[in-house]
């Protein structure tokens, strides 16, 4: 049950309370696909300059990632550098060079356009739509967006929204969405504008999903050390949608059940936890699907009661 990513692949500099580095692997889709390929196939959508390394090529393929459509083009690749404050729930964006992004048509590969789930990251709105409409035989499809499009493109990211099944956002983005500052309210406001399904992420506390007539909210998994929350949101949408994709299912059937769907919120939580216990990538270095099973397990442990 093939996933298709869309959204940047980057080289980052983060500074944070423990350490700093100055350029990595990075970018939305490289987090989501990578926290997705522990459960379904996955396939990128993505552009890079001809500076992008070739060991980080081989991450994503060594993760059984499929790179056909990730375009390789003149230019540098995208950058962003970004500062976290020393509680580090909040961050300071210091550098956005776009390079070869400020260009980006996604195209996808034929093969790609019969994939039935869909995973939009965080891009330009019309080009989220776009690549909407180059999919045949859609069982899933939703992504992520942030306050610069809410702010700026309110228009375009509502005709695009209006035709997902799930939208995954953080709290403050779903106030400025709705314009409503209670998250229950919000999360109303925001269930009629398309999406059948949200995510609202809390960062460390957490994250709630909301449906019309259901809601799931879980706690944040607690890490003695946070180095690096850079690419946690990513993570959170690519172990949601990767565990909806490796059961194969189907939002608008009914045999999905409030249980599934809170499963695919705590696999979400697992991989944006385990994201944040190195600087960027690097857990998914080591990182073995036995061991995001066990945090499963442990999030069942201490929310139940
Ligand atoms: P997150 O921490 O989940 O919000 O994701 C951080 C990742 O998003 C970083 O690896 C950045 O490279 C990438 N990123 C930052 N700003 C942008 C942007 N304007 N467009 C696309 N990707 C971005």
């Amino acid at each position: 049950m093939s996933l298709v990513v869309v959204g940047s692949v980057a080289y980052d500099g983060v500074e944070t309370p423990h350490g700093r580095v100055d350029r990595m692997l990075g970018g939305a889709a490289t987090y989501i696909s990578l926290a997705a390929s522990y459960f379904t196939k996955t396939r990128v959508v993505a552009v890079v300059g001809d500076d992008f390394a070739q060991e980080d090529t081989n991450l994503l393929l060594e993760h059984g990632v499929d790179l056909e459509g990730l375009e390789r083009v003149p230019g540098k690749t995208f950058f962003w550098a970004g500062k976290y404050t020393p509680d580090m729930n909040d961050r300071v964006t210091l550098t956005t060079e776009l390079n070869v992004f400020a260009e980006f048509q996604p195209k996808l590969p034929p093969l790609y356009t019969t994939a039935p789930y869909l995973l939009l990251g965080n891009i330009q709105p019309r080009l989220q739509r776009e690549v909407r409409a180059q999919m045949n035989g859609l069982r899933l499809a939703g992504g992520d967006t942030m306050n610069f499009w809410i702010k700026d493109f309110r228009e375009e990211l509502l005709a695009t929204i209006r035709e997902w099944d799930f939208l995954l956002i953080n709290d403050a983005e779903a106030r400025m969405l709705s314009g409503h500052e209670n998250l229950k309210r919000a999360a109303r406001a925001i269930l009629d504008m398309g999406p059948h399904t949200l995510v609202i992420k809390r960062g460390e506390y957490g994250a709630m999903l909301f449906r019309n007539d259901s809601m799931f909210v879980v706690p944040g998994y607690l890490l003695e050390d946070v180095f690096d929350p850079t690419g946690a949101g990513d993570c959170f949408a690519g172990g949601f949608i990767g565990y909806l994709a490796q059961q194969g299912f189907d939002l608008e059937a009914d045999h999905i059940s409030r249980g599934e769907l809170s499963r695919a919120v705590i696999y979400g939580s697992v991989m944006g936890s385990f994201c944040c216990e190195r600087f960027g990538v690097e857990r998914f270095r080591t990182l073995e699907r036995s061991e995001i099973d066990a945090r499963f397990e442990e999030f069942r442990k201490f929310t139940s009661f």
